[in-house]
């Protein structure tokens, strides 16, 4: 059992993206400085970050004074180098542990360990050469996804291969090796659960959410998703945090079959832009949850008060819309503070509220009107 951090005390957070900007916020309220280390300058979680470095993540030094500064070291995205946790897990606590990066960070350890802790997932080989990419592809057989083991993200990084010609080429193009080939799975909706647990091994989870993307770009979710299978991705969600260990939040991405099924597709070890709807759909949103797991407090209620779709403002579109949804009464808008409104970069996000229950009885045009 972690002891609480007393107010004033000081996050260091990896990572100065959105979701650390929306974690300090989160901190903020419940009285925690929060100290952001990042290698960019101008980054939207320095901007609302009682303190910054800006410094390599390989800079030891820096390192080493950050973890003097910060009370407990936390990460708001999956791809800081584990070598950089391992640094700072002699010097601070780190939440979640180097353990929870290193399975995140590389999509055959995630595969295993979904397996392991009981989550189905599409057959999968992993791929070290082209003539290992033969042999797994009449094992897996066509379609199938080829994809880079680390630092995919927004679908960057994987081929879809239809025909045995495409294979050469996809495995020229796709780096680093190795690689993992995955069936293509026939999913008729993307679904993901946010699930939350502390040290003291409690844990809570949110309504599962229906996921729709553009250009490889998560664009809505649903909450709660309009399918059978929410409660079983919840399941699935709280099965993988208490397998990790994990002090914190995660996200389950997963595929629903047209059979029902369920197949896991990714874990993201911290708050993840499917919980964005938390915000303003639940007392206390993702961000708030992560705060309370890494400082050692209590977690709270993830009950939903309202129905929420939540839309992804994304570059230059997204700035487009901004001045409309400013004006929608039922709509509460969160901006990023990005320098740039360069195409394909997520620059805010907007929910609708919605009357609890209602989403289930309008069509798409009705929940996204306004969006
Ligand atoms: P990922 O980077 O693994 O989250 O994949 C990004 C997106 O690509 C997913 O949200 C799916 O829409 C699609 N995708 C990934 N893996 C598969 C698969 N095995 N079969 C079909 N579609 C996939």
């Amino acid at each position: 059992m972690t002891s609480p951090l007393p107010p004033g005390s000081t996050i260091g957070i990896l990572g100065g993206g959105q979701l650390g900007r929306m974690s300090a916020l989160a901190a903020a309220r419940l009285g925690y400085r929060c100290h952001v280390y990042a290698p960019e300058a101008e980054s939207p979680g320095m901007q609302v970050a009682a303190a910054a470095t800006i410094a390599p993540y390989e800079d030891e030094a820096a390192l080493a004074r950050f973890a003097a500064a910060v009370d407990v070291v936390t990460f708001e995205f999956e791809n800081v180098p584990a070598g950089t946790l391992a640094a700072l897990a002699p010097l601070a606590p780190c939440r979640p542990g180097v353990e929870v990066l290193r399975v995140c960070q590389d999509r055959l350890a995630e595969k295993a360990f979904l397996e392991r802790a009981g989550v189905p997932v599409a057959p999968w080989r992993a791929v070290e050469d082209e003539a290992g990419l033969a042999t797994a592809l009449q094992e897996i057989g066509l379609p199938a996804v080829l994809k880079t083991t680390r630092l995919g993200y927004d679908g960057r990084g994987q081929s879809v291969i239809r025909h045995p010609d495409e294979a050469a080429a996809a495995f020229a193009r796709l780096e680093p090796k190795p690689l993992i080939l995955e069936a293509f799975v026939p999913f008729v909706a993307e679904v993901s659960a946010i699930a939350a647990r502390g040290g003291d091994g409690a844990s809570t989870v949110y309504d599962a959410v229906e996921n729709r993307h553009r250009d490889h770009i998560l664009d809505l979710s649903f909450a709660p998703a309009r399918l059978p299978v929410a409660d079983a991705a919840r399941g699935h969600a709280l099965r993988v945090a208490d397998a990790l260990g994990l002090v914190g939040v995660l996200a389950l991405e997963l595929f629903v079959l047209p059979d029902g099924r369920l197949l896991g597709n990714e874990i993201a070890p911290r708050p993840h832009n499917s919980g964005h709807w938390t915000m303003d759909g639940c007392a206390a949103s993702q961000f708030e949850q992560h705060v309370r797991a890494v400082a050692g407090l209590p977690l709270a209620t993830a009950t939903r008060h309202h129905d929420v779709v939540m839309k992804n403002l994304v570059g230059p579109d997204g700035l487009a819309r901004w001045p409309s949804l400013l004006r929608q009464p039922d709509v509460v808008p969160h901006w990023y503070g990005k320098a740039e409104a360069r195409p394909g970069r997520k620059l805010g996000h907007a929910n609708k509220l919605l009357p609890i229950g209602s989403l289930s009885t309008l069509d798409d045009d009705a929940a996204l009107q306004g969006l």
